[in-house]
């Protein structure tokens, strides 16, 4: 048998549901991997050893009496944008480095509801304004599949530690691909959600018509378990709607036969791809996967139209870069030294305090964003800049619209590249913000978007070859309409079955 922190959550719930093993068990050998790994990954921020094993205890009570749900008893860690009751919650930041939420977000309510088990919190880019978590205000995380290099971002560390089996599953959140970008660096599952479909309420905001909370998890049945728990309407946000949640699990179909050619159980579904996310500058690797990909979700059965539009695809990085910005200057304006967090003390007056409380409070790419922001919404240039790029963003969603008129999904990388170095990008805010080129646009949308790993690819310089020997992973992206996650799930399950990427695990 496998190591018990090894185990998918679908694995581990049918060994607790016999007793063959006990919360306790699986959640100790979950604390002991981190003990063992974190030294090289740094993806956790805080780890709750205590009252992580309490919670144990407490599941496998539940458990010996019959009571089990598909997360009860099973490790998980969860992005530190997320507040958690009594334990710190710092998105990255030394503006919140000491800030314990006295509340739970709602999707830790429904974790908890499962009597899951939390392990601590993941590191991540300061309030989730990155693409390789180097903008964390404490540390780097390292990519397991290769040590100099980035696990992604914002959501790093959560993508980092799942797929180093320090916990079952985590969760994280996507403003602009900070679940599916990392997924996609570190060979996991990534999935962004339609706007509205999970609670906010709890999430500490960035671009609240942006953002969204997702999981990362092993394998495309856990997705779909993490998803049926934290989905749902929430009367603490608003922007969640009150459609019923699908169990999600119902909508995988098996196929024991994987590729063969009876096993043509993409069927009936039609997929775009899209050819404007076919971006210049796109590794050569990172396309001949794809196409290698989509070719099997062709043999699935799928009916593939290679030559999809999306014209204004074109202009949705410098709609993000001045929808998320704007949002972020005004959401950021509430750490002012009085309310929450660092508090500079050393000033005279309350001006001055909140002057040098964001100075030092905040790092340098939240700055760039609170400046591009504020700079965006100012008198006289509202009209040019943000309003304007509002007027995009609704061409945008429209042509995703027109889109599924004709297509079930769409398919596009998840990335451009593979896996960066660390240092890489990071004197160069342009080339980082690349990194979400072909995820952003899904964001812009509302529509909801999963990674999946498909293919490994050695980088092209051999100087810059992985350590491993064994190549950096490639996501593939499949978007959906709205509310469609169970169609996604499908797809990529099918696709999973067929393929053995997700069961490569990183040489640590
Ligand atoms: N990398 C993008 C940004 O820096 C997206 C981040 C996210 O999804 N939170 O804004």
């Amino acid at each position: 048998m496998n190591k018990l922190y090894q185990l998918s959550i679908h694995e581990a719930h049918e060994l607790l549901k016999q007793r063959k093993i006990s919360s306790v068990e699986l959640t100790r050998s979950a604390l002991k991997r981190i003990a063992e790994v974190e030294d090289k990954i740094h993806a956790c921020v805080t780890i709750t050893e205590d009252s992580a094993l309490r919670q144990a205890e407490e599941a496998d009570k539940h458990i010996s009496s019959g009571d089990i749900a598909p997360l009860t008893g099973i490790p998980t860690l969860v992005k530190d944008v997320i507040c958690t009751q009594g334990i710190r919650t710092t998105c990255g930041s030394k503006m919140l480095e000491n800030f314990i939420p006295p509340y739970n977000a709602t999707v830790i309510e429904k974790l908890k509801a499962q009597k899951a088990v939390i392990l601590g919190k993941t590191n991540m880019d300061e309030f989730a304004m990155g693409s390789s978590t180097e903008h964390s205000a404490f540390f780097p995380t390292h990519n397991p599949w290769d040590l100099s290099r980035v696990p992604g971002g914002s959501s790093g560390g959560s993508a980092a530690a799942v797929a180093t089996d320090e916990a079952i599953y985590a969760l994280g959140s996507d403003t602009g691909g900070s679940v599916r970008q990392p997924a996609g660096f570190c060979n996991m599952i990534g999935l962004k959600p339609t706007y509205g479909r999970v609670s906010r309420f709890g999430l500490v905001a960035f671009a609240s018509s942006l953002d969204q909370i997702g999981p990362i998890t092993k394998d495309v049945p856990d997705c779909a378990l993490v998803m049926s728990a934290i989905a749902g309407h929430d009367p603490r946000d608003s922007t969640s709607v009150p459609y019923p949640v699908p169990d999600y699990s119902q909508h995988l179909i098996p196929d024991p036969s994987g590729s063969s050619p009876r096993g043509r159980i993409l069927e009936g579904l039609k997929i775009g791809i899209p050819q404007e996310y076919f971006v210049e500058g796109m590794q050569n690797e990172v396309r001949a996967a794809l196409e290698t990909a989509i070719r099997k979700l062709e043999k699935l059965g799928a009916e593939i139209d290679w030559e999809t539009s999306l014209p204004s695809t074109k202009y949705a990085l410098a709609v993000y870069y001045i929808l998320a910005p704007s949002e972020a200057s005004a959401n950021l304006a509430r750490y002012d030294g009085v309310k929450y967090g660092f508090s500079e003390r050393g000033a005279s007056n309350v001006i001055e305090t909140t002057e040098k409380t964001r100075q030092f409070g905040f790092g340098s790419e939240v700055k760039r964003r609170i400046m591009l922001g504020t700079y965006a919404l100012s008198a006289g240039y509202y009209d040019a800049y943000y309003l304007k790029a509002q007027k995009v963003r609704t061409l945008i969603k429209q042509e995703f619209d027109q889109a599924f008129k004709k297509y079930d999904a769409l398919v596009t990388p998840t990335s451009p590249t593979v896996a960066f170095k660390l240092g890489e990008k990071i004197e160069d805010p342009m080339q980082m913000y690349l990194s979400d080129v072909c995820t952003q646009p899904i964001n812009i949308a509302g529509v909801p978007a999963i990674s999946i790993p498909a293919g490994f690819a050695s980088d092209p310089s051999p100087s810059l070859r992985s350590g491993s020997g064994q190549g950096l992973p490639i996501g593939m992206q499949i978007i959906g309409k709205p509310f469609s996650e169970e169609t996604l799930l499908r797809i990529a399950f099918a696709y999973e079955q067929a393929t053995d990427w997700h069961k490569k695990r990183p040489p640590l």
